[in-house]
């Protein structure tokens, strides 16, 4: 059980304010629900958000029948608010990781995020699904946790990882982004999208095959033994299957022992689009070695969305009414990265964000729990740790072991 229980709730106020995608989401329209009774599956996702998405994909796309239940509209909890840079790097830099871990399982990592992010530019391609996915150059730029020699390092290691990429020095950072910062690391294999119609792509996919989507219908028990699953919805309706996922975001339920994880709360905004001449060379994801970061990414109509300014906060009404003022904080920070840009606010949005203290996520079997799977893929690149979580969930209920099945261990310390 975890041992901070305050940060292990089970139906939050995820999100406030309007995120720019509601704006241009492409319609999803959920299958009425059948008539309360009991369903039999192969496998029972809880959560229609990206993370039980890539996961039903995943199993129909092996053939396996899936069920999956959400207490909300599929796509509009945390997945609505995503900032959507789909980055392989990590919040803990390689550098972190090797001295915890060493070096091939951090390497084993970071390829792993790599391939995380190939997958979904491959399922984006063959599922014809439009969500704007669109690579991306990464740019990490030099700050007060990493200063450029601390970059060079990470580079290194990087590199001896496979992963190419190339220093900036201030001077090149300027000239070929036109970004004032003491330097910083470029690389190539990031990526953007509109998550929630990368959701609407994934979960189509998913019914597509046969899935069954029954939303609203909030879980309120689980059942797990070594012969089955079962989840009963506060509707009356149980479902039983062979195997569960556990897809539920930040409303984590208490029998998952997760020590490492923790709310925090994030704002987000997205100006209107921008002149061509007023964005940076590749429109390449933008982040910095701080603590707290700030973020920014274009979006395929060339806006701007800017995020960061986190803050150790999980109290959802002191949260949107800081939204105001975190805005502007924002709004200055970009005018301050790129003058050139028209800082007006077209979109502004805040929501909870959880992360764990080393920065990876909870993927694997539940302790306790014969049959159920955590899909939970905390931190800035939540949504390649969601494809990572497909993936690892499927060959562990294959009874294959994966290589990062103790490092992303949901009971680890
Ligand atoms: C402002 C912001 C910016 C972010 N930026 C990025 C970014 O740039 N890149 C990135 O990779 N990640 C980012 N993230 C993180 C990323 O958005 C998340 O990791 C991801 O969206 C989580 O998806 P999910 O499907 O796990 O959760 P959700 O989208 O929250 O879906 C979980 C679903 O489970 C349902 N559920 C929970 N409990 C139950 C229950 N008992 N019964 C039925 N249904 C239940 C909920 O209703 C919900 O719909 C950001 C997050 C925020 C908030």
């Amino acid at each position: 059980m975890n041992e901070d229980a305050d940060d292990q709730v089970t139906e939050l106020d995820l999100r406030s304010g309007h995120p720019i995608w509601e704006r241009d989401a492409l319609p999803f329209a959920t299958p009425p629900l059948p008539p309360i009774g009991r369903l039999r599956t192969d496998v029972v996702i809880v959560g229609a958000g990206v993370t039980g998405a890539f996961a039903a994909e995943r199993f129909t796309r092996e053939g396996r029948e899936v069920v999956i239940l959400d207490r909300h509209l599929p796509r509009t909890a945390s997945t609505a608010a995503s900032t959507a840079l789909l980055q392989w790097e990590i919040d803990a830099p390689m550098l972190e990781l090797e001295a915890r871990l060493g070096f091939e399982a951090a390497a084993s990592i970071y390829r792993r995020s790599v391939g995380a992010v190939r997958a979904i530019a491959h399922l984006a391609a063959d599922l014809g699904g439009t969500c704007d996915f669109a690579w991306r150059p990464s740019l990490f730029l030099a700050g007060d946790v990493l200063d450029p020699s601390d970059l060079r390092e990470e580079l290194r290691l990087r590199m001896r990882a496979g992963i190419e990429g190339e220093f900036l020095s201030a001077g090149e950072l300027q000239s070929r982004f036109g970004f004032e910062r003491e330097g910083a690391l470029l690389h190539a294999g990031s990526a953007a999208a509109h998550p929630m119609n990368l959701t609407r792509m994934l979960l189509g996919a998913a019914l597509r095959r046969g899935a069954t989507l029954l939303s609203p219908a909030l879980v309120t028990d689980y059942d797990c033994t070594s012969q089955g699953v079962s989840v009963r919805t506060e509707d009356g309706r149980q479902i039983d299957g062979e195997i569960l996922v556990m897809a539920n975001g930040y409303e984590l339920p208490p029998f998952v022992p997760a020590k490492v994880h923790k709310i925090t709360s994030t704002w987000a905004m997205a100006t209107t689009p921008q002149a061509p001449a007023a964005l940076w060379p590749e429109h390449a994801l933008v982040w910095e070695a701080s603590e707290p970061y700030v973020y920014m990414r274009v979006t395929a109509q060339g806006r701007i969305v800017f995020g960061g300014e986190d803050e150790d906060l999980r109290d959802a009404e002191r949260r949107d009414a800081l939204l105001d003022a975190k805005v502007r904080t924002l709004q200055g920070k970009l005018s301050e990265l790129v003058p050139a840009a028209d800082a007006t606010v077209d979109a502004a949005w805040t929501g909870f964000f959880s992360e764990t203290s080393d920065g990876l996520p909870l993927i694997g079997a539940v302790p306790g729990m014969p049959r159920c799977f955590a899909a939970f893929g905390y931190g800035g690149n939540g949504i390649t740790f969601s494809a990572i979580a497909a993936d690892m969930i499927a060959r562990l209920a294959a009874g294959q072991p994966d290589p990062a099945q103790d490092w992303f261990a949901v009971d680890r310390d």
